[in-house]
């Protein structure tokens, strides 16, 4: 667990007071094992306050602040956070109460102000303070922890031995987080692709590497365990790296997506569109990919050209072509893709033909398809060679397009 220590208040600033809250809390905070990795010092400045909470946000796991819980308008720590987390204030009956009692004992009238001070962050876990009036709270939000403790030394380190420490070791001994990180192959078996990262597999026990294949598509999931996000983010960064070393030319992702869906995500970043020229698959691709919700922003639409005649006649592929090398052919895929493209007005083509059998084709193997790639500048074809069910052939087919288009 990483941690910030954020004092608030102008005096601090204008070297009227020393920020010793900031000293005692690092101390205690590092006894605990938890990194401190900055100390900051803000005004009494809802801007500038503001600023500092969402940058505290985004690089720690914990973030305590001190002062500026008071009744007074220039006290607005826990305004200014419930306004970065958009988290509501409310009433805290038993802080009401309290501070009610303390009027009355020395009968004093109480004031708006002070009624300030039963507000409390929504859903956060209240501090008391038996020297003062202001409570402290621990708000737990989206991984994070914000604690804000008061301003005066004699009541912010009884808070923090009586009622900070033992949640903060609480939280640290049982809190564990379990994260993972799933990485996607494609053109390598299972077990091949194990076999890369057997001794990896073997020595890890946190985090753990996990092998899992569906549908043609091999993904490792990592996980790894520990009370500390950032620490357990970067275990899992490390690992990915050295499993890359390895695997590089079949990976083609991260996350919980296909491989579709990783393809549109892919051309939509990129505002890129595609068009198809199908044979082989006779729409399959197409269906896949309109299978997706979004897939409109990508997808400008194909051509079924699964006779040579409508590969002539709709997509200008030149009987010489045809003639020469056949429509099972790297040089037809090429063209294909590439006239698709024009005549449908896309970013890329992409084309898919072949044999998917049970019998040979122009002399071809079932199982050998041709995969057609073209943008405005270059053009290219990739040959595979599939083994197994017509339909697998075809499914399969599909998913090497999509996995050509994403690298
Ligand atoms: P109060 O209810 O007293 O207003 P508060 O939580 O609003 O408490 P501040 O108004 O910011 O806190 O500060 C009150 C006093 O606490 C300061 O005048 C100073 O004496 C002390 N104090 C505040 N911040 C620190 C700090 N970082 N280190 C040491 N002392 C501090
Ligand atoms: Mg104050």
């Amino acid at each position: 667990m990483n941690a910030e220590i954020i004092a608030v208040g102008s005096e601090l600033l204008l070297g009227q007071i020393q920020n010793s809250n900031a000293t005692y809390l690092s101390k205690e905070l590092s006894k605990m094992g938890i990194n401190v990795y900055h100390h900051i010092v803000v005004g009494d400045n809802p801007d500038r306050l503001f600023n500092v909470v969402e940058a505290g946000i985004k690089r720690s796991d914990l973030l305590i602040f001190t002062g500026g819980l008071g009744p007074t308008k220039d006290d607005l720590t826990k305004e200014v956070i419930a306004k970065v987390t958009g988290t509501g204030l409310v009433y805290d009956a038993e802080t009401e109460e309290r501070i009610k009692a303390f009027f009355a004992r020395r009968q004093r009238v109480m004031t708006a102000n002070n009624r300030k001070q039963a507000l409390v962050l929504k859903d956060s876990t209240i501090l008391p303070n038996d020297h003062g009036l202001a409570c402290g709270m621990v708000l737990e939000k989206d991984k994070r922890k914000i604690i804000l403790l008061p301003g005066p030394p004699n009541e912010l380190i009884p808070m923090f031995e009586n009622y900070t420490q033992p949640y903060l070791l609480n939280e640290i001994k049982i809190k564990e987080q379990i994260q993972s990180k799933v990485l996607r192959f494609f053109d390598i078996g299972e077990s091949q692709l194990a076999e890369k990262v057997d001794d990896l597999i073997e020595k890890q026990t946190n985090p753990t590497i996990a092998p899992l294949a569906s549908g043609g598509e091999v993904t490792l999931r990592l996980t790894v365990k520990g009370s500390d996000i950032s620490e357990n983010e970067n275990k899992l960064e490390e690992l990915k790296a050295r499993i890359l070393e390895r695997t590089e030319d079949f990976y083609y992702g991260e996350g919980d997506s296909n491989l579709a869906r990783l393809l549109l995500d892919k051309l939509k970043n990129r505002k890129l569109t595609v068009a198809a020229a199908e044979s082989l698959t006779g729409g399959q691709f197409s269906s896949a990919l309109t299978d997706l919700p979004g897939s409109s922003a990508v997808f400008r639409g194909a051509i079924i050209c699964y006779s040579n005649s409508v590969k002539e006649a709709e997509l200008g592929l030149s009987r010489e072509v045809l003639e020469q090398h056949g429509a099972v052919s790297a040089v037809c895929a090429e063209q294909l893709a590439g006239n698709v493209r024009q005549k449908l007005n896309s970013e890329v083509g992409i084309s898919f033909t072949g044999v998917a059998g049970p019998d040979p084709l122009e002399g071809h193997e079932p199982g050998t398809v041709f995969i057609g790639l073209a943008t405005g500048k270059w053009s290219k074809a990739f040959k595979i060679q599939l083994a197994g069910s017509r339909e697998n052939i075809r499914e399969r087919a599909v998913k090497y397009g999509m996995y050509y288009l994403l690298r």
